[in-house]
C-alpha cells in the first residue's frame, strides 16, 4: 500500500485541470489501482485525464517508477560486465533482436532480453523464437541468470513478476482509447526494461505506416522521453529514429524471420536490415565498454558476423533454451506452408509505396499474427518480397510470394498485397532508413 492517502478524486480533477501530480500522490493512484483499491473507472478517468493534458517529465518518471516497483527489479549485479538491452517500439518484419543479441553477446557485452509477443499487424520477437521446434521462452528468473552467465545473453517473455502494473494499465488503456499517449508509452516500455536489471540501453523509435507512432515528430518526442526517464534512472540510453514506411527485409512472418535472421548472422542478409542491426549493435557494444566509439563498435558487429562467431553464438543459444539446432544448420528442413503461392504485378513501373501496415496485416491474415491475445499462430505463414520500394517492375513480374495453410484467405491477401503495393511511372528517391540519433545532448540529425 502507498504511505499516503488521497482523495482520488481529487487527483483525477488536478490532472484534468491540466495541474501536475507529485510523486507520492502519483504512486498512491499506481499502488491502489494494483492492489485492487482504486476501481477501472477512477483509473480510466485519470489516464484520459493525462492523456489529454500530458505528463512532464517528473510526473513521467514518477510513474515509470511506480510501476518498476509494483514488481521485482532483477538483480543482475552477479553477472560480470555491463548488461546492455535493446527496446524496439515494434514494426513489420522487425526481426533485428534475433540477429544483434548474438553479435552483441558474442563480442562481450552481455543482453539480457525480455520481449514481447506480436499483436495486430506487427510482429513479437517470442512468437519468433518459438517457431524454432523447442525454443522455450517461458524460463524461471534462477533459469534466466543461468544462460545469461553461460552464455552472455537470454531471452525470454515478461512474467507476472515484471512490472504487473503495467500489464494491467496496458489492458485498461487498450480498452478506453489511452494507448497513443507519448509519456504513458514512455512508463509502460521503461519500467518493463528497467526491471530486467540492465546498465545500458538501445532503442529502436520506429516511425511510418507499419510503426506505432505514424508521424515522425511523435516518433521524435517519444524517444526524447524514453531517453529522459532512461538517464533520470541513471541508465546511459540511445535511441535512433528509423523509418518502418516500409515492411524491414523481405521476410514477414515468424519462421520466415528467423529463416532471414540467419542468413544476416551467416553475412547474407538484406541490406537495410543489416544496416540498422550493426547501427544497434555497434551502440550496444559501445555502451557495454567494448568498443570506445560508436564506430568502432559497428565494425566489431561486423567483424563477429565475418568471423562466424555471432552464428556460432545463436546455435549455443537455441541450444540453451531447448532449441532444434538442425534447422538453424539448414533451414531447408523446416517444414514449409502448404500453400506457396505469388503475387504477380499488374502493370509495370516504380514500387514508390509499400504500406507497411497493409502488409503486417496480410501477414496476420495468412496465419502470422493474432487478432485477439489468446489466438494461435501458424509459424510457417507469412510473405517474402521480392521487390521493395525503388524497384523496378514488368508486368507480370512477381512482387511477393504468400505462404500459408489457410487456402481461404488467399484471395483476398492477395488482393491486399496488391493495394499496398503502389507503381508509378517515376522512380522515387530513396527514403532514408535512419533520420536521427537521440541522446543526453539532445537530438542529432544522423549521417549514415
Ligand atoms: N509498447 C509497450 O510496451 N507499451 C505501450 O504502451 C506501447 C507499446
Amino acid at each position: 500500500m502507498p504511505s499516503k492517502s488521497f482523495n482520488p478524486v481529487s487527483l483525477i480533477r488536478k490532472k484534468r485541470d491540466g495541474k501536475s501530480l507529485n510523486e507520492s500522490e502519483i504512486d498512491f493512484l499506481i499502488d491502489s489501482y494494483t492492489s485492487d483499491d482504486l476501481p477501472d473507472y477512477q483509473m480510466s478517468a485519470f489516464l484520459m485525464a493525462c492523456f489529454l493534458n500530458g505528463l512532464n517529465d517528473n510526473e513521467a518518471a514518477a510513474l515509470t517508477r511506480s510501476m518498476l516497483h509494483s514488481g521485482i527489479v532483477l538483480d543482475l549485479s552477479d553477472v560480470p560486465g555491463v548488461k546492455v538491452d535493446k527496446h524496439s517500439t515494434g514494426g513489420v518484419g522487425d526481426k533485428l533482436s534475433l540477429i544483434l543479441a548474438p553479435i552483441v553477446a558474442s563480442c562481450g557485452v552481455p543482453v539480457p532480453m525480455i520481449s514481447g509477443r506480436g499483436l495486430g499487424h506487427t510482429g513479437g520477437t517470442l512468437d519468433k523464437l518459438e517457431s524454432i521446434p523447442g525454443f522455450t521462452v517461458d524460463i524461471s528468473l534462477d533459469r534466466y541468470k543461468q544462460i545469461l552467465k553461460n552464455e552472455n545473453m537470454v531471452l525470454a517473455g515478461q512474467t507476472e513478476e515484471i512490472a504487473p502494473a503495467d500489464k494491467r494499465l496496458y489492458s485498461l488503456r487498450d480498452v478506453t482509447a489511452t494507448v497513443e499517449s507519448i509519456p504513458l508509452i514512455a512508463g509502460s516500455i521503461m519500467s518493463k526494461k528497467l526491471a530486467e536489471g540492465i546498465d545500458a540501453l538501445v532503442l529502436d523509435v520506429k516511425f511510418g505506416s507499419g510503426a506505432f507512432m505514424k508521424k515522425q515528430e511523435d516518433a521524435l518526442r517519444l524517444a526524447e522521453t524514453l531517453v529522459g526517464i532512461g538517464e533520470q534512472f541513471g541508465k546511459e540510453t540511445i535511441a535512433y529514429l528509423t523509418n518502418m514506411e516500409q515492411p524491414l527485409g523481405n521476410a514477414v512472418g515468424n519462421w520466415l524471420e528467423v529463416k532471414e535472421s540467419i542468413d544476416g548472422l551467416k553475412g547474407d542478409g538484406p541490406d537495410d536490415v543489416m544496416e540498422i542491426t550493426h547501427l544497434l549493435a555497434g551502440t550496444m557494444i559501445y555502451l557495454g565498454k567494448k568498443a570506445s566509439t560508436i564506430d568502432e563498435g559497428i565494425e566489431k558487429s561486423k567483424a563477429s558476423v565475418d568471423d562466424g562467431s555471432a552464428i556460432a553464438k545463436w546455435m549455443d543459444i537455441v541450444k540453451a533454451h531447448g532449441g532444434d539446432t538442425s534447422v538453424i544448420e539448414d533451414p531447408s528442413t523446416y517444414p514449409s506452408a502448404k500453400i506457396i503461392t505469388s503475387v504477380k504485378a499488374k502493370k509495370s513501373g516504380y514500387i514508390t509505396e509499400m504500406d507497411a501496415f497493409a502488409m503486417g496485416m496480410v501477414s496476420l491474415e495468412l496465419g502470422a499474427g493474432r487478432r485477439r491475445k489468446e489466438d494461435d499462430i501458424d509459424p510457417a505463414a507469412g510473405f517474402v518480397l521480392h521487390k521493395k520500394v525503388g524497384d523496378s517492375v514488368e508486368e507480370n513480374e512477381t512482387l511477393a510470394t504468400l505462404h500459408t495453410n489457410n487456402d481461404a484467405v488467399i484471395s483476398d491477401c492477395k488482393d491486399g498485397m496488391l493495394k499496398a503495393i503502389t507503381l508509378s511511372e517515376n522512380k522515387p528517391g530513396k527514403q532514408k532508413q535512419i533520420t536521427h540519433r537521440v541522446d543526453k545532448d539532445g537530438i542529432h540529425d544522423f549521417k549514415s
